[in-house]
């Protein structure tokens, strides 16, 4: 049996805990089936936290953070929690994981199922088959430059301040992770920056040259003004590989991508930063959607971005491709026999609920394992 992997799970709120049951089920599965033993480490964040100890995070979860292979969360927040200070609100423990974890390289696949191919807002023959992922940086640019604020200029005028600001470093690391997940996919990159107009983007555009050309000079990279990659991104979205992009275009251009292919109940992201001294990179892994609270206790949510989540997690850090390639597979078969949770639901499909979903997937993994 393969060494341990230890992975500490934080399911979080609303539907968080709902999805993070079937995902636990798909663990003891592969402990089972492919001989892999994790250590798994169950802990609060969010609102659950806020509950037992009056903050949205303990330094002791940040430490076991700090110190496992992978972190795997649900969702945090709910109107329970609406009315706290920004300071204590369950969404701060999420930022500080990220921002103690330095978690600076945001990974948002976007593919698009065949048997889900109606859900997008674009036309079938421009989304079948799509599958590309958006690398946004997570930690510096515009949301973090300083100077920031507002200024009262007198005379009843006001002046928003925001600093868009990026140093060679924090360019460079997150083009290399690009370049490696390029590497190993299609071997196209795309950065994209707004060069003609903007100095900082000037130098982003110069240090991923400088990295391509010293480091991987197999990938095939070419440049892309932020606006235009939001217009290609509807206009022929399969002509991209992977994109790399700053923190503020990053954000734009990845829910753009998201939408493409229809839910929210459907996407994985994982949250990567630098690699330590035992050569493991700190990560987390959530679903892009919230804890919708809407939805939440009544066994309906969609698990498959979670379990998505989970899957990334073995592909980026566990180096476990096949038995990831194997949950995506389960994933894209049972979507194809037509089971569908509410909110993928469509005329002529079979509902079903979250734990149902888990009891699918699981036999499909049974079936095309053995
Ligand atoms: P949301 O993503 O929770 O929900 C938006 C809509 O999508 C809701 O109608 C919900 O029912 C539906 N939905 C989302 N995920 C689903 C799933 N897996 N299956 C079926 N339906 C699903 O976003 P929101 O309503 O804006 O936010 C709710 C709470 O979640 C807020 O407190 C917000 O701050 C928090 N939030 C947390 C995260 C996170 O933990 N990373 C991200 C976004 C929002």
């Amino acid at each position: 049996m393969a060494s341990n992997k230890s992975l500490l799970i934080l399911p979080g709120d609303g539907i968080g805990p709902e999805a993070m049951t079937e995902v636990r089920r798909i663990v003891d599965w592969m402990e089972t089936n492919r001989a892999v033993k994790f250590d798994v480490d169950e802990d609060l964040v969010g609102g659950a936290s806020i509950d037992k100890h009056g903050i949205p995070i303990t330094d002791e979860v940040v430490d076991k953070a700090q110190n496992v292979d992978a972190v795997l969360l649900g969702a945090v927040g709910g109107p329970k929690w609406d009315n706290l200070d920004f300071s204590v609100k369950p969404e701060r423990g999420l930022l500080r994981l990220r921002k103690d974890l330095e978690l600076y390289a945001n990974l948002r696949p976007a593919i698009c199922f065949d048997a889900l191919v109606d859900a997008s807002s674009l036309k079938p023959e421009l989304v079948s088959g799509l599958d590309i992922m958006i690398v946004r940086e997570l930690t510096g640019g515009v949301y973090f430059g300083e100077p920031r604020g507002i200024e009262d200029l007198g005379n009843g005028i006001r002046r928003g301040i925001n600093t868009q600001v990026y140093t060679t470093p924090e360019i460079q690391r997150v083009a290399r992770v690009a370049f490696e997940l390029a590497k190993k996919r299609d071997g196209r990159l795309v950065s994209s920056e707004k060069a003609n107009v903007m100095e900082s983007g000037v130098l982003w555009r110069e240090e991923v040259i400088k990295i391509h050309e010293a480091e991987f000079p197999e990938v095939e990279l070419s440049h892309m003004y932020a606006d235009n990659a939001a217009m290609q991104l509807v206009r022929a979205p399969k002509q991209f590989d992977v994109i790399v992009t700053d923190n503020l275009f990053g954000d734009i251009l990845s829910d753009c991508a998201a939408m493409l292919t229809g839910s929210l109940g459907m996407l994985p992201s994982a949250s990567l930063g630098d690699v330590d001294e035992h050569g493991r990179r700190k990560a987390l892994y959530e679903p892009v959607h919230g804890s919708a609270p809407d939805i939440a206790g009544e066994n309906i949510a969609n698990p498959i971005a979670t379990i998505l989540s989970y899957a990334m997690a073995l592909r980026y850090s566990f180096d476990m491709s096949e038995e990831a390639d194997l949950i995506e597979t389960a994933v894209k078969n049972v979507l194809g026999s037509g089971m569908r949770t509410a909110d993928i639901m469509s005329d002529g499909m079979t509902k079903v609920s979250t734990t149902k979903m888990g009891d699918i997937i699981l036999r499909e993994l049974d079936k095309i394992s053995g």
